[in-house]
């Protein structure tokens, strides 16, 4: 059973009260709790040793990566964060030097999204270093943004650079908070989700929750300088094009637009956001299923992303 069959068996069992917009299976859970004019987005998120980080990451990076992924989902409903609790499970023999590194590196991104951390928990996990992280938010009830609601003739955009993230990026990455609230409030963006299983994954439940298909410009996908590097060293069949769609933890943005939106958002972008570069990838199109045209033609994407407990 991988992740996305076991979170189908758990859903069912999760209560719900009036109060929930949007239960799970979005970037974040919304809440209405009576705020004027504002919902409460909440989030959590976890690393664990040997999967999302190596042994020898230094703390800090790890701190920041933990935090990093939850803001990143907040970002996806183009919401700011507030406050956040941090649970971290400390094998034995932790050193404390360590810890303390780790909080520093969770820090200096805290400080710099103006995140409160307002409590947690430690504790024992034997084997390994597990740290959790969850976020509350809020985001404006007009302006938040969810998988669903892509339509048939949008733009589809992503943000950065993908592939090869896990040859360093993602221990560094920062959450596009500024760039999401700023297309979100000036563009018909109809549709967002942050990148974390890579492209071809996370596109495809973007176009389920939003029951619509694409088709995408294989010329178009922004290929990082790490993808082009990997599939160099991985040999004929790992293109950078299969990286870029493939990889994980890329933890940019991607989201439909308008398609009128799109010229008056490529211009007004490059001004506002000269170091980070956006790309139309593609369009949405009314039948299902996801299409990738490159110079051999148009053809049925096979690819896929990062499944947790995938069945080798
Ligand atoms: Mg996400």
């Amino acid at each position: 059973m991988n992740e996305f069959e076991l979170i189908a068996r758990l859903i069912p069992l999760m209560p719900s009260h009036p109060g929930v917009i949007v239960g799970p299976g979005d970037d974040c859970a919304v809440i209405d709790l009576g705020l004027p004019d504002r919902y409460l987005l909440f989030k959590t998120d976890a690393v664990v040793a040997g999967v999302h980080f190596d042994a020898g990451a230094p703390p800090e990076k790890i701190g920041h990566k933990a935090l990093a992924r939850a803001l990143s989902d907040i970002a996806a409903m183009a919401g700011t964060p507030d406050c956040a609790l941090v649970t971290i499970g400390l094998a034995r023999g932790f050193d404390a030097g360590f810890v303390v590194a780790l909080y520093a590196g969770l820090r200096a991104l805290a400080l710099r999204h103006h995140v409160a951390i307002v409590g947690g928990e430690t504790t024992t996990n034997p084997e390994r270093l597990l740290l959790s992280v969850s976020v509350l938010g809020t985001v404006p009830k007009a302006r938040c943004l969810r998988r669903a609601g892509a339509r048939a003739g949008d733009a589809l955009f992503v943000t950065g650079e993908l592939g090869g993230a896990l040859r360093g990026r993602h221990l560094e990455f920062e959450p596009r908070l500024a760039e999401a609230r700023w297309v979100a409030e000036r563009f018909s963006v109809h549709a967002m989700i942050d990148l974390s299983d890579g492209l071809a994954e996370d596109l495809r439940h973007l176009l389920q929750a939003s029951g619509v298909g694409a088709e995408l410009l294989g010329r178009a996908i922004p290929i990082s300088q790490a993808a082009r590097q990997s599939a160099r060293r991985n040999g004929p069949g790992r293109t950078p094009l299969r990286a870029a769609l493939s990889d994980g933890e890329d933890f940019e943005l991607l989201f439909a637009v308008a398609a009128p939106d799109a010229v008056p958002l490529t211009d007004a972008w490059k001004r506002q956001f000269p170091c980070v570069k956006l790309s139309c990838i593609g369009r949405v199109t009314a039948e299902p299923g996801l299409k990738l045209r490159t110079s051999a033609g148009l053809r049925e994407m096979t690819e896929h992303g990062y499944v947790h407990f995938q069945e080798p």
